[in-house]
């Protein structure tokens, strides 16, 4: 069962044909980050232009890529959220015409469910699980105790990590997006600023970057103030370890509340070395029982094989939409109240 999928929330234009939700036969990736690197962030509609340039050609090479016509298709999935809206609108759109000009069924799919799904290339599913979701735009922990049922347990109350990420990486004069850099950089350097650890100590599962962000921008600026030069690698390892304390506490923390038989580590910052690394040992110590399933680096940015993997499942599911799907920048799943 072949499914065509798109991604276009943000900056990545991607399509990709996928085998029983499993096996990907073409994920075709165009980046935008070279025409926002000027801008030091995506500008949406610099973005939206990209998308409608880029998705005809994506789509033909993901189908010539994998070697299989429209004919052979049972579906078309595709992201309708969160993410920009005009972004967003390409994909649904192109998605929706491929669907209606082939007959196709038309599947939704939640953008963060996708980068989940990342995963699915790894192992299969077995719940009840647990992601922490790391990216651009969230930072949340998510609790699925069966197939196709999303609950987010803890969330972050200000910045997203991946946000913090390039924001602090903007000071260190790393271009957009920092992140895989300051993560580079932290392994020539030692943790000497001791950053603060924010709600780390607090019984909920909720996250707070802000602070965190705040200080390590006062540092630099006050050092620059006395005409000090810092140790940028020093820094960069104070930040990472701030950060992986922040993350991997409250992980340990959900877990014992939630026991789940696997953790995936979704999204963008999945890629972090220094996250990757204190979760396989945190998790080896602590929860022996729980399996963790990291996804290839490859697959932790935006792309579309993850939407495809996703896409599967509600396919699966039932989930259809009609003609009138329309983009929802700020598609969410359900918070519900932690348990105590
Ligand atoms: P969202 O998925 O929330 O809508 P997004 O799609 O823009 O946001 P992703 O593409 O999932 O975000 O992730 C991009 C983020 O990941 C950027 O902030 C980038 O700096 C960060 N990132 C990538 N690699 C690393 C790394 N090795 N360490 C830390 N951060 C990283
Ligand atoms: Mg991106
Ligand atoms: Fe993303």
């Amino acid at each position: 069962l072949y499914l065509l999928a798109f991604e276009s929330s943000c900056d990545e234009t991607s399509v990709a044909v996928i085998k029983d939700g499993t096996e990907i036969l073409s994920n075709i990736i165009a980046t935008q980050i070279a025409s926002h690197q000027r801008f030091g962030g995506v500008v949406p509609e610099v973005a939206s232009r990209h998308h409608i340039e880029q998705i005809t050609k994506c789509t033909t090479e993901a189908l010539s890529q994998a070697g299989i016509g429209y004919d052979d298709l049972a579906g078309v999935a595709v992201t309708y959220g969160p993410g920009l809206v005009g972004s967003l609108l390409i994909g649904v759109t192109a998605a929706k015409a491929i669907a209606w000009a082939h007959q196709l069924p038309l599947i939704p799919v939640n953008h963060m469910a996708g980068h989940i799904y990342a995963a699915r290339y790894v192992a299969a599913f077995q719940y009840p699980m647990m992601a922490l979701l790391v990216s651009g735009g969230h930072t949340e922990l998510v609790y699925m105790p069966r197939e196709h049922e999303y609950q987010i347990i803890g969330e972050t109350r200000d910045d997203a990590v991946g946000e913090a990420y390039d924001k602090i990486g903007r000071v260190l004069g790393i271009n957009y997006p920092a992140g895989k850099t300051v993560d580079e950089w932290a392994h020539q350097g030692h943790d000497t600023f001791n950053f603060p650890r924010a709600m780390v100590k607090e019984a909920n599962l909720d996250f707070s970057f802000s602070g965190l962000k705040s200080a390590f921008i006062n540092t630099v600026h006050n050092a620059d103030q006395r005409g000090e030069q810092l140790n940028q690698y020093d820094l960069a390892a104070s930040f990472q370890a701030a950060v992986v304390d922040i993350l991997a506490e409250k992980t340990m923390k959900a877990l014992a509340q939630y026991p789940v038989k696997q953790l995936v580590l979704a999204g963008g910052v999945a890629a972090n070395s220094g996250v990757r690394a204190r979760l396989q040992a945190d998790l080896a110590r602590l929860h022996p029982q729980t399996e963790l399933l990291l996804a290839p680096l490859k697959l932790c940015g935006d792309n579309a094989a993850m939407i495809g993997a996703a896409g599967y499942v509600n396919y699966l599911h039932g989930d259809r939409a009609g003609w009138d799907l329309n983009a929802v920048p700020g598609l969410s799943f359900d918070r519900i109240t932690p348990l105590s």
